[in-house]
């Protein structure tokens, strides 16, 4: 059974929401990059401080700070873990490969979640989070195609991709992904 793994797919695709439903049955660690960003912003931190204008008008925080986001929790870890919305470019990429090595994890499996884009801009207006204004996903939707898009061919590059029909009922998808862990 593959236990270090990585979603890959456009704001709205369904990663985190695979994704959680995967750690709990399986007790792999979910690290969303997303998650741990809003939960500093909602704690008030210095770092929830700097990221807050920048996530909300749907632009990417700097990689310096999510590597160092990333890092904190993945150490602590050796059951497996699920990474959700990280990398969302090259350099993450490259980053996110060292940091694997140095801690001799390799990364095992990237599930790539495909969806038409007009069925995940009408899930994220349904959503309704704080940056899921129309403006901001097509800032949010634009960003994903120029920086992050680019990452599937790089880790199919790599033999590491799984394409995921992500435009079906969620179990449906849910039991796909487990047969690919296997
Ligand atoms: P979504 O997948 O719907 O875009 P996320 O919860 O993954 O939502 O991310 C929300 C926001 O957090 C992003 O729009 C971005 O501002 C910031 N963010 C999350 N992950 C990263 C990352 N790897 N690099 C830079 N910014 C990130």
């Amino acid at each position: 059974m593959k236990k270090h793994l990585l979603f890959l797919g456009a704001p709205g695709a369904g990663k985190g929401t695979q994704a959680e439903l995967l750690s709990k049955t399986s007790s792999y660690l979910h690290l969303s990059t997303g998650e741990l960003l809003r939960q500093e912003i909602e704690m008030n931190t210095i770092l929830g401080r700097q990221v807050k204008d920048i996530i909300n008008r749907g632009e990417l925080v700097s990689d310096e700070l999510v590597l160092k986001i990333v890092k904190q929790n993945l150490d602590k870890d050796n059951k497996g873990w699920i990474l959700d919305g990280y990398p969302r470019n090259l350099s993450q990429a490259n980053s996110l490969n060292d940091v694997l090595t140095e801690i001799n994890q390799p990364l095992e499996v990237v599930f790539y979640l495909d969806i038409p884009e007009e069925v995940l801009i009408k899930r994220l207006l349904l959503r309704g989070r704080k940056d899921d204004t129309e403006e901001t996903i097509k800032t949010r939707v634009d960003i994903y195609k120029k920086t992050t898009e680019p990452l599937i061919q790089y880790f199919k590059d790599r033999s590491l991709l799984e394409y995921i029909d992500a435009n079906r009922d969620l179990k449906i998808i849910s039991s796909d992904i487990k047969q690919k862990m296997a």
